[in-house]
């Protein structure tokens, strides 16, 4: 077997995945008797699958897809960095001008003071980055005793030892002996599941208060820092009540713990600014991207170092860490391409002036079905609540995630990609979706969810 099997019919694709490849958050064997769905190409906010089926991707990938399938600029950008130089590293005092453009134009979009980068290839391994910088920033301050870093239950930071550290999900905790030490993790504030009686806004001000309890717990000289993402995405688009982030900044501030936005969902477009910490007025030290810089037409991630912060870190001396592919000359050319597309056509305006308020709408009209909670969203990002009685903020009596998965298959079915995370709906479309389609994504997600409660009577 020497070039890609494109030729062949989907039943033989689906033996040679079964056969060979193991994929990410499944259940191997599960899948091997279904077939897995077998993607050949896509345009624009469209997949199509390798029997000829369209299917609208309201997830944009994992989240990445930001500029939409199909751009010939990005392939041509790639096809002429490789030619002239593919590869080189930005180890050992050398650097490659893609690396060196896309870390200068990413200072320029940042929040004022984030001027530099480390680069990574995903934003797990830029999470990684960010725990051991960290704790470096701290030794080279004198208080090496600030090592450990809070974090939240339900929030995603990646896959690596440390990135699933980070992240609050249970379920990867159970595997593999983590979290690693040194990483704690505090309440999310995801109202709707867990507010009970309080206003959004007293439960958003609670679970801040959280980090301040813990921080007196752990005591202020053995924190080095506070990792969140400005809106949970995997843990179910959770958006916080507007109380909870002014709150959270004025405990960093006044604790003097280091403040991390991880921006892999949120970074480059998907909340209308070109990072959700400028949306949501955060003033963080480090934001974590990766995902959306390139549209995920090349595996690019990192951090964005505040320059104070970046200053202590390099005048302490080597700072023993870095990947292979850090700046990678071909991805980060991708990159810039990408971001100057999204920049010359006006993406963002077409986020905040089109796209978002279409989508907002559109996703209310869900709220009128009997199963359907809370139907928000922000920016570009939405999600919903399933729920058999959703005056009471009742759980369907079935395990959690079983009404939720028979909605993503109805979903898939009928023709639209949306995502269950335990019974909540959630969706992320590219940002250069029309209202045209955007109505047709909530339409076929409001006939599968239907379809789903009625399967469920
Ligand atoms: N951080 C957040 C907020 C994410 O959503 C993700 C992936 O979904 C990651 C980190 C990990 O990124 P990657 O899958 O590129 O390692």
């Amino acid at each position: 077997m020497t070039t890609i099997q494109n030729h062949l019919p989907t039943a033989e694709l689906q033996a040679l995945d079964a056969a060979h490849h193991m994929h990410p958050f499944t259940h191997g064997d599960a899948l091997a008797k279904k077939g897995a769905r077998v993607i050949t190409s896509a345009k624009g906010v469209f997949l199509k699958d390798s029997d000829g089926v369209e299917i609208l991707d309201g997830m944009s990938g994992l989240w990445c897809v930001n500029l939409g399938y199909g751009r010939s600029e990005l392939a041509e950008v790639a096809a002429r960095q490789m030619r002239e130089l593919p590869y080189y590293n930005t180890f050992f005092q050398t650097t490659t001008v893609p690396a060196l453009s896309l870390a200068a134009r990413i200072a320029e979009l940042a929040p004022e003071g984030l001027d530099h980068v480390f680069f990574s290839s995903s934003g797990s391994e830029a999470n990684d980055t960010n725990i051991r910088l960290v704790r470096h920033y701290w030794h080279a301050m004198g208080k090496p005793s600030k090592k450990i870093i809070i974090s939240r239950k339900n929030g995603y930071h990646g896959s690596t030892m440390g990135g699933a550290s980070l992240g609050g999900m249970s379920a990867m905790h159970a595997q593999g002996g983590l979290p690693i030490p040194d990483i704690t993790h505090i309440d999310q504030p995801h109202w709707w599941a867990e507010g009970g009686d309080t206003s959004p806004e007293e439960f958003g001000l609670a679970r801040a208060r959280q980090l301040e309890e813990k921080i007196a717990e752990l005591g202020e000289d053995n924190v080095a820092a506070f990792i969140a993402e400005p809106i949970q995405g995997a843990g179910g688009v959770i958006i916080p009540p507007e109380t909870y982030w002014p709150e959270i900044q004025r405990i960093c501030d006044a604790h003097d713990i280091l403040l991390i936005a991880d921006e892999v969902i949120c970074g480059f477009g998907r909340t209308g600014e070109w990072f959700g910490s400028q949306a949501m007025n955060i003033r963080p030290d480090i934001m974590t991207f990766a995902k959306g810089v390139t549209s995920g037409y090349q595996p690019v991630g990192g951090s964005i170092v505040h320059k104070d912060v970046a200053a202590v870190v390099n005048a302490a001396g080597d700072f023993n860490h870095g990947y292979t592919y850090s700046g990678h000359p071909v991805a980060c050319a991708v990159a810039l391409e990408n971001v100057r597309l999204l920049d010359e056509e006006g993406v963002l305006q077409h986020v905040r002036d089109i796209a978002a308020p279409a989508l907002a709408e559109k996703f209310a009209t869900l709220g009128e079905h009997p199963m359907v909670a809370d139907p928000r969203t922000f920016g570009m990002l939405g999600g919903l609540q399933l729920s058999p009685d959703k005056d009471a903020r009742a759980k369907f009596e079935a395990p959690v995630g079983t009404i939720g998965l028979r909605v993503r298959e109805r979903c898939f079915a009928n023709g639209v990609i949306m995502r269950h995370v335990g019974d909540r709906m959630i969706v992320c479309p590219p940002l250069v979706i029309t209202p045209e389609e955007i109505d047709t994504m909530v339409e076929r997600a409001l006939k599968s969810i239907d379809e789903a409660y009625e399967g469920a009577k």
